[in-house]
């Protein structure tokens, strides 16, 4: 493919391609190593004035930001699809949703970061929640403003300042969304920087005291090497290969919607998108008819299609690990139920695959594209072995009545919705288990995890 992503990474610049036909949509200069140093020493000055702001006023500039970035949303959600792919209902979706969670998130950033008090024995400590200092952000291409977001908004609300290198594939969309946070915050309190993971690794090594990254399990391991020299803080959300189990009782038709739905939606590039849907084989049958009827609901197609709910896939690298999966499937006795192994350049067709094993690629590693795959399991135990069979544990589902509880309990999920989707309501933890997380965010306990707790205890 001619005028892919995967040839951006030469040079001193990024040049950022619209991935359903490869064409050019702008350039943006890498930031050399020289430059992110003088960010680091601009973002540790202005922390000390950002910090000594009370948290309200600290809130009262973040609430201003989402208001300048509200007053940009038409143009950034746009950017967002021509760089990313996804139609331009889900981007204005994901450039809404990080204006609006503004004031609900800062309500409960406050909440939590409020000095708590213990007394006892004629003594009291007081634990407090203070800033950390210069904080970097990395982020991945898949949601490219809310990701960078969700870390974004409680650094700086604990009062520290933030160096964010969005991904190489997206720098426009993560520049623009910077511009307008910009319009209103002090100079020096969130500066952006531009490179691929040669620049994210010299930010890692550089005078900051927490990464709060987001991204792959191997680019995660990558970062934990490096920050250890300086015993970084680490906040790492990563990768996913999540299970969807369905028992015999499960509304079947509403659990093979959800199935296809949750292995589709963005084009399959969701860190909680289902990976493996693992099915009660009494039901099994009926199951895979219906969630091979739900492929006609998907189109693929670039954003300017209205009809199109599948984008293209970000890259030739990342479209070629999806089609390798599912020949590597088929090749060892995985069945077509639609979709396959035909897809036009710059896609990959939605795929529903049956009959998956755990001898496959599909089933080890995270395929991060719009493919459904189906086992079959004869019991309880069976199930809850498949769905633990991965060192990744991000979100999970359960389907069913009876027992949907009792299975919920036993998944090695950071995240598990029972007759829906993985992801908590309100101010959840955003957490992974096993190697798809190191801390947190969301949720008291995640909120303090972008502090340095102290204590201080005296006689009263
Ligand atoms: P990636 O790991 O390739 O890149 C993420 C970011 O890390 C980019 O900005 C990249 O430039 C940077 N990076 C690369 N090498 C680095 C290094 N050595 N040091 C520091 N930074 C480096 O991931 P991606 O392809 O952009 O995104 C897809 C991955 O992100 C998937 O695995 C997906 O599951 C995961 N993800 C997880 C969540 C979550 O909340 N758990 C959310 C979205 C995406």
């Amino acid at each position: 493919m001619a005028g892919t992503k995967t040839d951006n990474l030469e040079g001193d610049v990024l040049i950022s391609y619209d991935p359903s036909n490869g064409e050019m949509i702008g350039t943006v200069r890498k930031t050399s190593i020289d430059e992110l140093e003088e960010k680091v020493r601009t973002a540790r000055n202005a922390q000390k004035i950002w910090s000594a702001l009370t948290i309200d006023e600290r809130i009262d500039y973040l609430k201003k930001c989402a208001d300048a970035l509200r007053g940009r949303a038409g143009e950034i959600s746009e950017l967002l699809s021509r760089e990313m792919g996804k139609d331009l209902r889900r981007s204005t979706n994901e450039v809404r949703s990080c204006c609006d969670d503004v004031s609900f998130k800062t309500a409960e950033i406050k909440e939590a970061l409020k000095t708590r008090v213990i007394e006892g024995d004629g003594m009291e400590t007081q634990i407090q929640y203070n800033p950390l200092g210069v904080c970097a952000v990395i982020a991945p291409w898949n949601y490219p403003v809310s990701m960078g977001h969700w870390l974004i908004i409680p650094t700086l609300i604990a009062g520290n300042t933030v160096i964010y290198k969005p991904s190489e594939e997206t720098p426009l969309v993560a520049g623009a969304y910077v511009d307008a946070f910009n319009e209103v915050l002090p100079e020096g309190v969130l500066q952006i920087v531009y490179g691929d993971g040669k620049l994210g690794d010299a930010l890692v090594r550089s005078e900051v005291d927490l990464v709060a990254f987001t991204g792959s399990r191997e680019t995660g391991k990558k970062i934990m090497t490096s920050a250890a020299s300086g015993l970084k803080r680490l906040i790492m959300e990563m990768g996913g290969k999540d299970p969807m189990i369905v028992l015999e009782d499960a509304d079947i038709e509403r659990a093979a919607r959800f199935a296809v739905a949750s292995s589709f939606e963005n084009a399959g590039q969701m860190c909680v998108s289902t990976e493996r849907i693992l099915v009660d084989e009494k039901i099994a049958d009926e199951f895979e008819e219906l969630a091979a009827a739900n492929v006609q609901r998907y189109k693929i197609g670039p954003w300017t299609d209205p009809e199109a709910n599948i984008g293209p896939i970000i890259n030739e690298k990342q479209r070629n690990k999806i089609i390798s999966h599912i020949e590597d499937a088929v090749a060892k006795g995985a069945k077509v139920l639609a979709g396959g192994t035909d897809h036009p350049p710059r896609y990959v067709m939605p795929t529903v695959l049956s009959n998956v094993t755990q001898d496959m690629l599909i089933w080890q590693e995270e395929t991060f594209g719009p493919v459904a795959c189906i086992t079959r399991f004869r019991d309880l135990d069976e199930a809850v072995r498949l769905a633990n069979d991965s060192t990744l544990g991000l979100g999970a589902a359960v389907f069913g009545k009876k027992d949907a509880e009792e299975v919920a309990n036993r998944l090695e999920a950071g995240m598990v919705g029972i007759n829906r989707g993985p992801i908590g309501i309100g101010d959840s933890p955003w957490a992974g288990a096993k190697q798809s997380g190191i801390g947190y965010h969301g949720s008291p306990d995640g909120h303090r995890q972008f502090t340095q707790v102290r204590t201080i205890t005296r006689r009263k």
